[in-house]
């Protein structure tokens, strides 16, 4: 169970289980012999690929961000990807019902970020799976999922998102939007035009004495000086999907972008290493979460937080 406070919010990793995607598309240009240093491949070149939602309790509201890759997947895409369908499970066995959750964000519509926003019923008709929710996706990515390229179009299952917007359930964001006291998305381009990422700003009040968890960091020891944490956290989804993914060029070949990647991983490190922000992974099986810093050569390295 991955558990941590942020200030006065608590925040939790729930995962939709793992699935296999080809280590060469999910490490674009990297080369093999470098990216298998980190992580191990099979026979066919399959990588195994997490499915990490983050829920985060403000006191006030239950927040999940991202809801996995669903149940609703069609038979072609089960035979690529299966179908782990372990998000409301793993949700129920913490004690976690639907019912519970007042709001979801999704980064972006990608068939592996939404799946869990809808399911069908037994009469077959599209309702949300957490009814009680006001749901968030940005309103770039729903438009473009209307007319997607031919590179992505398989990526998209308008169940997920469409039932949502029609109803008025779903409500679409610009990006710099803040969704509850704490809780804002930011726009980061690369993996695609409109993805965002989820920061997380928990009271530092709250949780701690007022001067963030700087005893239980590390690092903070070398210097003898306090870390400056912030007590933020930053759901940086597809921008950088593992903790094998933070080096600045280590983009994914699915990426629509690959020098916005570049230029928006800059963008969030100029403020993410200073600040000390939590970092979390959409897609690592092992390392939902990580403190990125730089050693003593200048390399970044992921300190996964406990
Ligand atoms: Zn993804």
């Amino acid at each position: 169970m991955h558990r941590l406070t942020l200030g006065d919010f608590e925040l939790s990793i729930f995962s939709d289980g793992t699935y296999p995607l080809d280590g060469g598309a999910f490490f674009g240009v990297v080369p093999k012999v470098m990216w298998s240093k980190r992580v191990t491949a099979d026979e066919r070149n399959y990588v195994i690929t997490g499915l990490n939602s983050l829920l985060i309790r403000t006191g006030k509201q239950t927040v999940l961000v991202e809801t996995g890759m669903g149940n609703k997947l069609s038979d072609r895409m089960i035979k690529f990807y299966g179908q782990p369908a372990k998000l409301l499970e793993n949700l129920g066995a913490a004690g976690v019902a639907p019912e519970d959750i007042d709001i979801v964000i999704n980064s972006h519509l990608h068939f592996d970020h939404c799946g869990w926003n809808t399911v069908r019923d037994k009469n077959g008709k599209i309702v949300p799976t957490f009814p009680r929710a006001k749901y968030y996706a940005p309103e770039g990515e729903w438009q473009y999922a209307r007319q997607p390229s031919e590179r992505d179009s398989i990526s998209f299952i308008a169940e997920n998102y469409d039932p949502l917007v029609e109803s008025g359930q779903m409500t679409l964001l610009r990006g710099g939007e803040e969704i509850v006291p704490g809780i804002s998305v930011e726009t980061f381009r690369g993996h695609t035009a409109s993805m965002q990422a989820i920061i997380i700003k928990g009271n530092p009040g709250g949780g701690t004495d007022g001067k963030g968890t700087a005893s239980a960091v590390p690092g903070a020891r070398d210097t003898g000086a306090l870390a400056p944490e912030k007590n933020i956290a930053c759901y940086i989804s597809d921008l950088m999907p593992t903790s094998a993914h933070i080096d600045i060029t280590w983009g994914m070949g699915f990426d629509l972008y690959p020098l916005d990647t570049i230029e928006s991983k800059k963008r969030y490190y100029s403020r993410a290493l200073p600040e000390r922000w939590l970092t979390v992974f959409t897609h690592d099986p092992k390392v939902p979460w990580a403190y990125i810093e730089k050693d003593e050569t200048g390399k970044l390295v992921a300190q996964e937080a406990k």
